[in-house]
């Protein structure tokens, strides 16, 4: 069975695990607890990890708050900041092929009298700046873009785009879920002021995140969505999860150490998978530009195959998807893909291929024939 559903989740890489194992029998302390070495232990292994996660994105370990993941991330920066808008500021621009955990919480807001510009994109997913910039206006309180999407990969100029938002004094959201493992970041030179991450996309557990929090003045206010303790500092309360957040630290460190490389390789690999179905099949596409792209990232159309028939033929031996897993439970085609101006159809027979770190070339390789076999087949009894 070859894996190649990465942006889905990721497997735990087995050093994260040996990190973590400690956390959860012999250093179990909270990591609150002031008065024992206990607590202590904890609360350190919980700082260090804050500063592993910081490194990844160039920010002072300060500004990151861990949460339960990237969805609940974007809420705290979406809604947290709504909440605490002036009057004045009730508009919010974000794109349409931004991932549920943006565009819902936008949604929300809309309902709640909130005005919500969602962009489009070109037909290879790309973002006009001169769209986002006349997009912004006077009472614009937050500008919300990905920096690589999670179903075709497509990176958006996050410098110029942070320009931008700065220029307008406009908040600057970033959902670098996809782009974290690969792609450094350094969000403090760019001037973004919040970016979301999540430990699973890049070889961590699931079930932790974090939110970076610019310091910055006038302070950006955020009102939290889980009060209680007080815990990060105000900005989510709740018993911090040490074991996850230990792994989560570990995991993002071990991805800044071998990005280059890992990037390289994976878009090589990347390459093969595209060239080798597009030399044994007629009537494929790639879905999004090709250029700028995450190097794990490949999403293919097939003409006149239908994708969820197309994954079924292969589920004994491939893991893919036919879009977004938080997705998929509906029948609808991918907004993302919609986004592109692709048909229902079309975007029905698109796959998502995402590589990960444990992707081999010899899986590769059989994933062009399992893929090939099936389409094959099923185009011939079709006729
Ligand atoms: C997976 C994903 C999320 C959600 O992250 P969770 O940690 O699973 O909540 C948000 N944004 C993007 C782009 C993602 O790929």
């Amino acid at each position: 069975m070859i894996y190649l559903d990465s942006h889905a989740t990721t497997p735990v890489d087995p050093r994260v695990l040996d990190a973590m194992l400690p956390f959860f029998t012999e250093h179990f302390g909270n990591a609150s607890s002031r008065n024992h070495p206990f607590g202590w232990k904890a609360g350190k292994a919980v700082e260090h990890a804050r500063e592993q996660v910081a490194s990844l994105i160039g920010v002072r370990f300060r500004d990151v708050v861990f949460t339960s993941g990237a969805t609940e991330s974007n809420n705290l920066a979406i809604k947290g900041a709504a909440a605490r808008a002036p009057q004045h500021r009730r508009h919010i621009v974000t794109v349409a092929t931004e991932h549920p955990a943006v565009l819902d919480p936008c949604r929300r807001l809309e309902r709640d009298g909130f005005r919500v510009t969602l962009l489009g994109v070109d037909a290879d997913g790309r973002l006009d700046l001169q769209q986002v910039r006349d997009a912004i206006a006077d009472d614009t309180l937050l500008l919300s873009v990905m920096s690589g999407n999670n179903e075709i990969g497509v990176l958006h100029p996050l410098p110029e785009i942070a320009a931008l938002a700065r220029e307008r004094g406009v908040l600057f959201h970033c959902d670098a879920v996809q782009s974290a493992a690969l792609i450094p970041m350094n969000a403090r030179a760019l001037g973004i002021d919040l970016v979301s991450l999540s430990a699973h996309k890049m070889y961590g557990p699931k079930g932790v995140g974090a939110l970076y929090v610019a310091k910055k003045e006038p302070a950006i206010d955020l009102e939290a969505l889980i009060d209680g303790g007080g815990h990060e500092r105000g900005y989510r309360s709740g018993t911090l999860n040490v074991p996850a957040i230990v792994g989560f630290g570990r995991a993002a460190e071990l991805c800044r150490e071998n990005a280059l490389a890992e990037a390289s390789r994976l878009r090589t690999l990347r390459d093969r998978l595209w060239s080798g179905l597009s030399q044994s099949l007629d009537g494929i596409f790639v879905n999004g530009a090709m250029e700028d792209r995450l190097p794990q990232n490949l999403n293919v159309r097939f003409d006149g195959v239908h994708g969820e028939t197309l994954l079924k033929a292969m589920t004994n031996d491939l893991a893919v998807s036919s879009g977004a897993a938080c997705a998929t439970a509906s029948a609808e085609p991918s907004h993302v893909l919609r986004a592109l101006g692709l048909t229902d159809e079309q975007a029905r027979a698109s796959i998502r291929f995402g590589l990960s770190r444990f992707t081999t070339e010899p899986e590769i390789d059989t994933a062009v024939i399992t893929v090939c076999d099936a389409a094959r087949h099923l185009r011939k009894t079709a006729q």
